[in-house]
């Protein structure tokens, strides 16, 4: 069975959650499911390696709060660190902070000033890339803290809300499903 047949059988959609207009996809039969997580881990632990399969990155960085579920066993795949960046007023030492618009309203995300050094390499996971902003301000983090961020990696890319756009070219994202 393919990737895609994977995340077609265990990523649900629920119409009009958490709101009306809303197509919500559902990991939790996914992580559920032993097969199905491993395959899916191993399969956004590629955006962290060579054409070699060496790993090429020192962090993971996963956003809360489904970024968190996914980036850690990646991190532990790649032999890298994991990093949680948060919401606001969730981590309890000095933070560096950005915020980003949201369809209604706005949201700050932070991270731990020293939680990625200068020159580090780190690796950004997540569940869904839909407008691309919660990307695009993690990426904003990364670099106040002086690191790089050598890809992107998500189960899924919802392409009509064209993230891409919003999170530029200079980054290679990796979609195991475009939706
Ligand atoms: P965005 O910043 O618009 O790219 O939204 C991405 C963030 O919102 C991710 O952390 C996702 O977990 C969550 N998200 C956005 N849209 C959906 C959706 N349709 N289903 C599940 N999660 C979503």
């Amino acid at each position: 069975m393919s990737l895609e047949d994977t995340l077609d059988r265990l990523v649900v959609d629920v119409i009009d959650y958490p709101k009306p207009g809303i197509v919500f996809k559902d990991i939790t039969p996914l992580l559920a499911d032993h097969a199905g997580f491993t395959e899916v881990v191993e399969a956004l632990a590629v955006a962290g390696r060579d054409a070699d399969g060496r790993p090429i990155v020192d962090k993971v960085l996963g956003m809360e709060a489904r970024g968190f579920i996914l980036a850690a066993p990646v991190a532990l795949a790649l032999g890298a660190g994991f990093i949680p960046v948060r919401k606001a007023g969730k981590l309890p030492r000095e933070t560096h902070a950005v915020s980003y618009s949201l369809e209604y309203g706005d949201a700050t995300l932070e991270l731990h000033q020293d939680a990625v050094a200068p020159g580090e390499r780190v690796l950004l996971v997540d569940d869904v890339i839909a407008t691309g902003g919660t990307v695009a301000a993690t990426i904003d983090l990364v670099r106040r803290s002086g690191a790089e961020v050598v890809g992107v990696a998500a189960l899924m890319e919802l392409a009509a809300l064209a993230g891409r756009t919003a999170i530029g070219t200079d980054v290679p994202i990796t979609a195991l499903m475009q939706v």
